[in-house]
């Protein structure tokens, strides 16, 4: 899954570039940072790797999304739709720009169900924002069409799915604007970093200043720049676009990787007829990060994974169900809205709702599944040692409950 297991001489050429001229910054400094452009020169190579016009790169996945919100309008008053199966950054970047929370149910693809997303449309609802979890995609096509048919812009959370492609364009290129992390456990790493993905030049632009500031980088003398509107400083520095442009060098050989060792593994799995898998809606894009797998019910999942525990080999496979950071489950300080500064009411009345909303549809998925994360390292005898452990605990489990019966 990460790119930070592939890690070397080539990442560190590329930093070393940047620490010969000591220049840190991603702007300005024209004359002594003799031609290194690292941040410049990464945003070219995502356009070209993934095919989209523009790409603003920013310190972070969260202030990647901050960004594109703020570029695509949306703020107080702004409902979002957006999955109960996240990282909950997602959340946060809606709140930071003031804009509503609102949570639809996921269905076996991981992502947003597009009926759900249909029934929680109101007359505020400005956007919808689908998360490709675990290097897989949303329906886009179906989410598309609503979008269109209610005038709602499209931002793909793609944080976790660079390089994954839906009928071949590269998540994050298809709605009005997309977004990747380059954190350190992405498919490609800048240490920290993130990245917004648009055809729109207008969103593009607003994303530049938006990012630093609100320069309009019009000119070569920083000071002198106009200030068209508010922003922040989002930016990236040079040292982590560095890294990341290293790492994007290697990303089809991630893939290779990470394709091949999940096919290897849902191979082994596959002896096992109670087993049924994630709905990938373009399988030839998944890319591969984990493999998503269902069991018949929750209680045969949960003894699975206390199996594995009991075995050492829990480490890799995540049940989300029971996780503090992806599933709305256990999100109790967004839905008490433990927040340091005030919400705005709306705010307040929207984490309300979540707090008491029936997510029974998405539990009854998330209750059933395991994502085995997908090592880029791993040996065919690795794959083949894991999978067979893996297979020996889920069949005990299996016959204990009389799987046969379900
Ligand atoms: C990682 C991630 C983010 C945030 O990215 P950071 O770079 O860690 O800020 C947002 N959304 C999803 C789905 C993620 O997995």
């Amino acid at each position: 899954m990460p790119g930070f297991e592939l890690f070397g001489e080539e990442e560190r050429k590329e930093v070393n570039d940047v620490l010969e001229t000591g220049i840190l910054m991603r702007y300005g400094f024209d004359g002594p940072r003799k031609g290194i452009w690292k941040a410049k020169e990464l945003e070219k190579a995502l356009c070209e790797r993934l095919g989209c016009a523009y790409a603003q790169l920013t310190s972070s996945g969260t202030t990647a999304l901050t960004t594109a919100m703020a570029a695509l309008g949306i703020g107080a008053g702004d409902e979002v739709i957006m999955p109960s199966f996240t990282f909950v950054a997602s959340v946060e970047a809606v709140l930071s720009v003031g804009a509503i929370p609102v949570i639809a149910d996921v269905d076996d693809t991981l992502t947003l169900k597009p009926e759900s997303v249909r029934a929680a449309i109101t007359p505020r609802t400005k956007c919808v924002m689908p998360v490709h979890m675990c290097g897989s995609m949303a329906d886009v096509d179906a989410l598309l069409k609503i979008c269109k048919e209610h005038h709602l812009v499209l931002l793909e959370d793609a944080c976790q799915s660079t390089g994954a492609t839906y009928k071949g364009k590269a998540l994050g290129t298809i709605g009005d604007a997309g977004t990747l992390s380059f954190d350190f456990v992405k498919t490609v790493t800048c240490g920290e970093g993130g990245a917004i993905l648009t055809n729109s030049e207008r969103t593009y632009e607003k994303c530049d200043h938006f990012s630093d500031h609100g320069h309009d980088h019009k000119g070569v003398d920083r000071g002198a720049d106009e200030h068209p509107f508010l922003g922040y400083n989002f930016r990236i520095s040079e040292l982590h676009a560095a890294v990341g442009l290293a790492q994007l060098r290697k990303l089809d050989q991630f893939l290779a990787l990470q394709r091949g060792h999940q096919q290897a593994l849902k191979a082994i799995l596959s002896q096992v007829p109670e087993i049924t898998w994630r709905t990938v809606p373009d399988p030839a894009g998944d890319s591969g990060t984990f493999l998503s797998w269902f069991l018949p019910t929750q209680e045969i999942t949960e003894a699975v994974v206390e199996g594995f525990k009991a075995k050492g080999i829990l480490a890799g496979n995540f049940y989300w169900f029971n996780n503090n950071w992806h599933y709305i489950r256990k999100w109790h300080h967004l839905k008490e809205g433990h927040s340091l500064y005030a919400l705005n009411e709306p705010q307040l009345q929207a984490l309300e709702v979540i707090r008491q909303q029936d997510f029974s549809v998405s539990d009854t998925v998330m209750s059933r599944c395991i994502s085995t994360a997908i090592q880029l390292g791993w040996t065919s005898e690795q794959i083949e040692a894991k999978g067979r452990a893996m297979v020996e605990v889920i069949q005990s489990v299996l016959s204990k409950h009389g799987a046969a019966a379900v």
